[in-house]
């Protein structure tokens, strides 16, 4: 009776109850979501209360990981959704000298549904780059200078981005993201890197990874 009692009292620790999409985490690198080919979105499904909870929740989980840019994969929807946000406060968080080498701009929340990328400037620059759901670890990534990307919102209204510099770079990640890529597959190898590597020797190795953001 009382290993009967201990299992009914503990059952969610036991056995937690399955989650599922969209969640409120960031899906991690070996998730066969992130390496699907997402799907177009109907347009007839734009008024849909499920898709509004999925952009609801993208804008949640952006927020949580204070990331500028997210797409449904990563919280476990194959559908070609993403979001993109550059905060003005950005600046003040790289430092103006980073901000303007890498030609960071200000971007508002941008919610853009099956957007096509075109290639403006197929010269390609290298900056350090990061993804949530290749959490901890950042790479020099080659990317064009400038794309233009197109898309509706989630009304169904038009949306035109022309993305220059880090903005470019940026949509570029997202676009990536739809087609199943994720910026390990064209990183320039050598510089792959823990961004804890330092603090690892300082703290003799006792440093954690987090993958839950409050
Ligand atoms: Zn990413």
């Amino acid at each position: 009776m009382a290993g009967q009692r201990f299992v009914a009292a503990y059952r969610n620790i036991l056995n937690p109850k399955p989650v599922k999409p969209p969640f409120l985490h960031v899906c991690q690198v070996g998730d066969p979501v992130l390496r699907s080919v997402a799907e177009p979105v109907e347009v007839e499904h734009l008024n849909c209360p499920e898709l509004k909870q999925i952009i609801l929740q993208m804008k949640q989980v952006m927020k949580r990981y204070d990331s500028v840019g997210l797409a449904a994969p990563q919280i476990g929807i194959p559908l070609r959704i993403l979001l993109l946000e550059f905060k003005p406060e950005r600046k003040e968080e790289f430092g103006a000298d980073i901000y303007a080498t890498r030609e960071m701009s200000p971007l508002p929340l941008t919610v853009l549904i099956n957007p096509k990328m075109d290639v403006v400037d197929y010269n390609k620059v290298e900056f350090p780059e990061s993804c949530e759901s290749v959490r901890g670890f950042s790479a020099l990534v080659p990317r064009y200078k400038s794309v233009s990307l197109s898309g509706v919102d989630q009304n169904g209204e038009p949306v035109k981005l022309q993305g220059k510099g880090w903005l470019a770079r940026m949509i570029q990640h997202e676009m990536d993201h739809l087609d199943g890529k994720l910026y390990i597959d064209c990183m320039t190898a050598k510089t792959f890197q823990n961004d804890a590597w330092h603090r690892i020797n300082v703290h003799q190795g006792r440093v954690k990874i987090e993958f839950h953001k409050k």
